[in-house]
């Protein structure tokens, strides 16, 4: 979902385009005069300039208002990790070898399929999801569409370079996100390695290491050699017993996901890797999920093995929807199959008034000065 442009922010408050755009570059965006920016973007720029954005509603608001969760059926749920960073800085070589060593220490049998997400398993009990999301486009996507997925981030940056603009730009994101970051500091192997020079350039960028007094974890590592993960899988457990995640896992209360990302297998239709957020998915359920919908023929964990049913922060590989959904949409489990059609009906009639009304004017409804 994308709103305004620089343009049109600059009418709304009153200042230049020239400003927007110097302001985004500071935030480490480049952007034309034009292009629409995302939700996340906007919020950081009103508040640059002393605004606070307000939207229209989403089209999500209709989805199902979720019920409180009861205090009985809440517990301790594994933390959903997204590793960002600058372009070859080392997060595909991270991601790589947590989910190899995982596969070596754990079950027979590799990751053979390519899945959106996966989860990992620490020190034999503890449980760690990851998001495999090429660069941190998902988890700008999924958060621009107001879901969010992420319960802390892993900033990569490599110890041999500098913070660079896609550091920057993360490290934006997560704090806009109120998303906790642990800093791993790449390449430690390499001679040119400088770990203090990009200590001394994060806390330039608002991120104070622990050992310097400030808040944020931090981990020398080599993805390549293999060094200092299991203690950078140590601060991500830390990090996330301080946050005291927890997730539904009522077998009673319907349950709700998000969907990580999608694609059309010509044999098996619809492919979804859900990331299940409250109670358990089964198979038979049926529900809705943004536009579409459909009833669950399948779950996969991500070694392609069938499984019958999936909680909270487990990702998955589902079959069974109408339509391909898009990346961010909640997946919701409905009573009968009746009332999913329905709900369905119901969005796609306010999405084509909504797209309506999109075409013909400036979807940033209002912006309240701030006191
Ligand atoms: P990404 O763009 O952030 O996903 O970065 P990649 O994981 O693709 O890594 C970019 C390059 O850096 C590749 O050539 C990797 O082999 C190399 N690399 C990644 N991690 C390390 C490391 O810990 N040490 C060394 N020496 N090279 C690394
Ligand atoms: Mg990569």
């Amino acid at each position: 979902t994308e709103y305004a442009s620089p343009h049109e922010l600059a009418e709304l408050m009153g200042v230049t385009a020239k400003d927007i755009i110097q302001k985004c570059f500071a935030l480490g965006k480049f952007v034309t005069i034009n292009q629409r920016l995302d939700k996340e973007s906007i919020e950081l720029i009103a508040l640059e300039f002393g605004y606070e954005a307000e939207f229209i509603s989403e089209v999500e608001a209709t989805a199902v208002i979720a019920e409180e969760d009861a205090e009985e059926d809440l517990q301790t749920r594994p933390p959903v990790v997204t590793i960002m960073g600058h372009v070859d800085h080392g997060k595909t070589s991270l991601l790589d070898y947590i989910r190899n060593s995982n596969v070596v220490a754990g079950e027979s049998g590799g990751i053979t399929q390519h899945i959106g997400a996966y989860e990992v398993t620490v020190d034999g009990n503890r449980k760690i999801t990851f998001l495999d999301t090429p660069g941190h486009e998902a988890f700008t996507a999924m958060r621009a569409r107001g879901a969010q997925v992420t319960d802390i981030v892993i900033l990569v940056v490599a110890a041999d370079d500098s913070v660079m603009p896609q550091t920057i730009e993360a490290i934006n994101h997560a704090k806009a996100a109120g998303v906790p970051i642990v800093v791993a500091l790449n390449k430690i192997d390499k001679v040119e390695a400088n770990p203090e020079k990009i200590k001394t350039q994060l806390s330039e960028a608002g991120v104070l290491v622990e050992e310097w007094g400030g808040e944020y974890q931090c981990q020398e590592i080599s993805a390549k050699k293999g060094l200092g993960i299991s203690e950078l899988m140590g601060k991500v457990l830390t990090e996330a017993e301080m946050r005291e995640l927890r997730g539904n896992y009522s077998a009673e209360v319907p349950a709700s996901g998000i969907i990580v990302e999608s694609e059309l297998d010509k044999g098996k239709g619809v492919i979804s890797t859900v990331l299940v957020q409250r109670g358990f998915l089964k198979v038979g359920d049926p529900f809705v999920a943004g536009n579409t919908l459909g009833k669950v023929r399948a779950i996969m964990d991500e070694r392609g093995k069938r499984i019958p049913s999936a909680g909270p922060s487990q990702p998955v590989m589902v079959l069974g929807f109408e339509d391909l959904p898009q990346s961010g949409d909640v997946l919701t489990v409905m009573v009968t199959d009746r009332e999913a059609r329905d709900l369905a009906q119901k969005r796609q009639v306010i999405r084509r008034e909504h797209d309506f009304r999109r075409s013909t004017r400036v979807k940033l409804d209002s912006i309240a000065r701030q006191i």
